[in-house]
């Protein structure tokens, strides 16, 4: 064993938020030491939202030159995977490899060590690398920001398949004629419509009653029946029991149906990364789901140790461990805040239509205990849908908050949802009145413009 180093902060995983964390301190004069087993930025940039949006981007260029026969003349598509693949590989991975990543946290003034790191009781870190192990003595904090694993639900025969997770499809040279996507959440059904789209025949199977099961059900019923109207079959309400695998995949449903299709993508949900990391050593639970945080990122009960990311439970987002990180920067350079504050955060779903979301949604709010109202506005029936014809499904749903006259959550599905949410957002943030939103001007004939509609529906 290398002799015990000492440094101030050591981040294990290093994640979009860890990365940030790590090179910010060390550009602040900390002595930091990163550590990751895998990949210098995590699954976003490797296996996550940027290679899958770079897919949907292209698929989505695709459907829109299918609705030019709609609208404006005859164009023939054809779909080109290389493309894409070239393009993931070329432009979002560097061919899976992050040297630049780790010259650029190198150049803030990081170490980066590249194995798997766990703590080792108060202050003390050990690093298992390929040269042995590393043991680290922490002066000021550690940081642990080590993400998520695609779950694999124990199904009979699948651990013996050849089957996807998004790790392999965003490797994909070449598709497949057929795939069955286990799981209608979020990455599920953006992937099941990406390929689509490039012409594979898609199965969505999901256990729940509908796909997208966090959002409203108005949301995830547009989208089923987008997907359903461009050819994806949306099984829903059904379980899989069984899946074989002799030259094709055979996928057994709770129904007594199967399944056959060439390939299969479990997108099943995501395991936290909690039960290597030696949290038993400073009084942690390692066998936890997520690891629970106050509002400075500190993991409660553990002094010396904060978490960012999808560890924490408070959204499996990029933007959330981003948004972290930077609360746990603040407090350990000794700044008075701003801390952690989840009121008003949002996310979106890169489907078509998107799905995008604010704070509480209407079954939440009223769980809550608040006097609610909510209003809806269909994205057909207002003006800039009217026009834009095909690929206009969608709505958007307000969620009010009837005592203290505010909106606590929204829900904008549509072709831009994502960008409609935005001031949806800072509504909910900022607790801007029901009446001061009434009173605005909405520009015509936008998308957004909708949300007037939708504050003078609520009821
Ligand atoms: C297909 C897909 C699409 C997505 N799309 C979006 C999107 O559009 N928008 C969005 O906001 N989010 C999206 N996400 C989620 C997003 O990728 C994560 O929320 C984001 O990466 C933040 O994760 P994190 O910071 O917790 O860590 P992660 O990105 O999970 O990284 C954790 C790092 O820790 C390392 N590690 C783990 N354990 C150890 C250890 N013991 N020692 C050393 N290293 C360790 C891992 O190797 C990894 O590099 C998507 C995810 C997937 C899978």
């Amino acid at each position: 064993m290398a002799e015990p180093q000492e440094v101030d902060v050591v981040v294990i995983g290093l994640g979009p938020g860890g990365e940030h964390l790590a090179a910010s301190l060390a550009k602040a004069g900390l002595s930091v030491v990163g550590v990751d087993r895998r990949l210098v930025g995590g699954e976003c940039p490797y296996f996550g939202c940027i290679p899958s949006k770079m897919m949907i981007r292209a698929a989505g260029a695709l459907a829109e030159g299918r609705r030019i026969s709609v609208l404006g003349g005859s164009a023939d598509v054809e779909p080109d995977w290389t493309m894409v693949a070239d393009r993931i590989r070329d432009e979002a991975t560097d061919d899976w490899d992050d040297k630049v990543a780790v010259e650029r946290l190198e150049a803030s003034g990081a170490r980066v060590l590249r194995g798997h790191g766990r703590l080792a009781g108060p202050g003390r870190v050990t690093v298992t690398t390929d040269d042995g192990e590393q043991e680290l003595v922490v002066r000021r904090g550690v940081v642990l920001n080590t993400g998520t694993e695609p779950a694999v639900p124990p199904i009979e025969g699948l651990a013996g398949t050849p089957y996807w997770t998004n790790r392999d499809v965003v490797q994909l040279r070449e598709l497949p004629t057929s795939l069955v996507v286990l799981g209608g959440g979020a990455i599920g059904c953006e992937l099941a419509q990406a390929f689509s789209r490039f012409g594979v025949e898609v199965t969505v199977v999901e256990a729940g009653e509908r796909i997208l099961g966090p959002e409203e059900p108005e949301a995830s019923a547009v989208v089923a029946a987008a997907m359903e109207a461009e050819g994806i079959a949306v099984r829903t309400g059904v379980g899989v029991t069984g899946v074989t695998h002799e030259g094709a995949f055979g996928i057994g449903l709770a129904d007594g149906s199967t399944i056959a299709a060439q390939a299969l993508l479990v997108a099943a949900g995501r395991r936290t990364n909690l039960s290597d990391i030696g949290l038993d050593t400073v009084g942690g639970d390692p066998s936890a789901r997520a690891i629970e945080v106050d509002e400075q990122m500190r993991v409660a009960g553990v002094d010396g140790v904060w978490a960012v990311g999808d560890i924490t439970g408070k959204g499996a987002f990029t933007h959330m461990s981003m948004y972290q990180a930077n609360v746990a920067i603040r407090d350990l350079t000794g700044e008075d805040g701003p801390w952690a504050d989840y009121r008003a955060v949002s996310w979106a779903t890169f489907t078509d239509p998107e799905v995008a979301s604010v704070g509480l949604n209407e079954k939440r709010a009223r769980e809550a205990g608040l006097r609610v109202g909510v209003g809806v506005a269909k994205l057909q029936e207002s003006s800039r849908g009217w026009l834009h014809k095909v690929g206009n499904d969608g709505l958007i749903k307000v969620v009010a908050d009837l005592d203290r006259g505010v909106l606590v959550g929204a829900t904008a599905v549509g072709p831009a949802g994502g960008e409609i949410i935005g001031m949806l957002v800072t509504a909910v943030h900022a607790e801007v009145s029901l009446d001061t939103l009434r009173g605005m001007h909405f520009a015509y004939p936008t998308f957004h413009r909708a949300i007037e509609t939708a504050l003078g529906d609520i009821s």
